[in-house]
């Protein structure tokens, strides 16, 4: 059996005309010999009746007043409304079919309630319906406890469900369909300019979603690419092949690694910096302890005998500065700052790169706040004022606009 996972994101799903193209996708493949898992996402974005940011929404009022348990039983709904309406819309047009649940569909996940991470998948349920010729749709997102309870795997989850179950189905290939054409080399809400890339490595595009292009989870490529299956990101909107993820590119475009793949953005950050208190020298030990025990995430670390700056989410904020205010220190603060990634495989070693950076945004008159460095990507941090004005002459100065291969 050649089996293959679709997944449709939350506006791919949203209208019925969009609705009506995931029925096109199912059919066709179905046509060309495949059996097909389609896994759903809530339908709509923030705002959405069935949204998941919707759903957040109805306890908002009493915030932690919800435990996670039950917190997960709300989310859930979402991808159960899609699966249920997909599968009377399936069934309406003559196409057999059955939707499953995330635990239904054999998906064992440990009790991390809002995050939880997949343990296991038992396949024979869905393996039985595929024998049936039957589409099984299974809901994104979620799974279940040893003990029978939902949980929801956090952000971008849908996209893992579909990777996991594509590595646990031995599918041929999983297809994330969403409202773009496939990776791009920067988002296009942002740079007009930017173009589609028909061939990427798993490390290139695991790199630009964890950058922020959020085209596709980087959990998702990680399972993806442990199980060595390709992945194709592609449009609901139209009937084009997408992006090919796979570490065994077709020949012709076996080129050496790009210079630069993209370039991603992640907003809404605030830097803090903290000085040294005269006659402490435990100033870098507290503060980042301080933030781990209290789960705040930290970003663009650098420390010197002096001080240390570095970022958090903007909503941890004032909750870090506070922190740092009990212990002793004195922590200035400028939010709403974004952070910028030129995401390469092939500029490590290659000298100029930085000095291309800097040279793009001191054109534009944009003001590094920070900057770092590894062997595939460096990070810029700006104010989020000018994080579009930032991307697009990043892209520009890259000639990203171009197939090229090359400084
Ligand atoms: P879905 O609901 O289908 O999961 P998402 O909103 O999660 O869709 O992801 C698709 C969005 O990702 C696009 O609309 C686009 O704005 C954004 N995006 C960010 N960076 C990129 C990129 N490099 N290439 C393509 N899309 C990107
Ligand atoms: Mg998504």
């Amino acid at each position: 059996m050649r089996i293959l996972v679709q997944k449709f994101g939350g506006t791919s799903l949203s209208t019925e005309q969009a609705r009506d193209r995931v029925i096109r996708h199912i059919a066709r493949e179905r046509e060309d010999g495949f059996a097909v898992v389609v896994v759903v996402s809530a339908m709509g974005r923030k705002g959405d009746p069935y949204a998941t940011d919707t759903l957040l929404s109805l306890m908002q009022d009493n915030e932690g007043a919800l435990p996670p348990r039950e917190r997960d039983l709300l989310l859930g709904c979402g991808e159960m409304i899609s699966a249920a309406a997909l599968c009377s819309l399936l069934l309406s047009r003559g196409i057999p079919s059955t939707a499953l649940t995330g635990g239904g569909a054999g998906i064992l996940t440990d009790d991390q309630f809002g995050n939880a991470r997949i343990k296991s998948i038992g396949t024979d349920r869905i393996m039985g319906l595929l024998r049936q010729d039957k589409v099984v749709v299974v809901t994104g997102f979620q799974g279940v406890t040893a003990a029978g309870d939902l949980t929801t795997l956090g952000r971008g989850g849908s996209d893992t469900s579909a990777t996991a179950l594509g590595a646990a189905l031995r599918a041929e290939l999983v297809d994330i369909y969403t409202d773009v054409n496939g990776l791009l080399t920067a988002d296009p809400r942002f740079v007009a300019e930017a173009r589609q890339l028909a061939c990427v490595s798993y490390t290139e595009i695991g790199n630009m979603a964890r950058q922020g292009a959020k085209v596709i989870h980087p959990r998702a490529v990680e399972v993806a690419q442990q199980a060595r299956i390709p992945v194709r990101v592609r449009s609901t909107f139209s009937d084009e092949p997408g992006t090919l993820v796979t570490d065994t590119p077709p020949a012709a475009q076996a080129v050496k690694d790009r210079y630069v793949t993209g370039i991603a953005h992640v907003a809404g950050v605030t830097q803090i910096t903290v000085k040294a208190l005269d006659g402490r020298n435990d100033m870098q030990l507290q503060v980042f302890q301080t933030m781990a025990k209290h789960h705040i995430s930290v970003d663009f670390i650098n420390v010197t005998p002096s001080g240390a700056v570095y970022t958090v989410f903007d909503h941890d904020a004032e909750h870090a500065l506070q922190l740092l205010r009990q212990s002793g220190f004195a922590p200035t603060a400028v939010s709403g700052c974004a952070k910028i990634s030129v995401i390469g495989g092939g500029m490590s070693g290659q000298p100029g790169v930085m000095a291309r950076i800097v040279e793009a945004l001191t054109e534009q008159g944009v003001t590094i706040m920070q900057s770092a460095d590894s062997n595939m990507t460096i990070w810029v941090l700006v104010q989020q004022e000018d994080m579009a004005k930032a991307l697009r002459a990043l892209h520009a100065k890259f000639d990203l606009h171009r197939e090229t291969d090359g400084p």
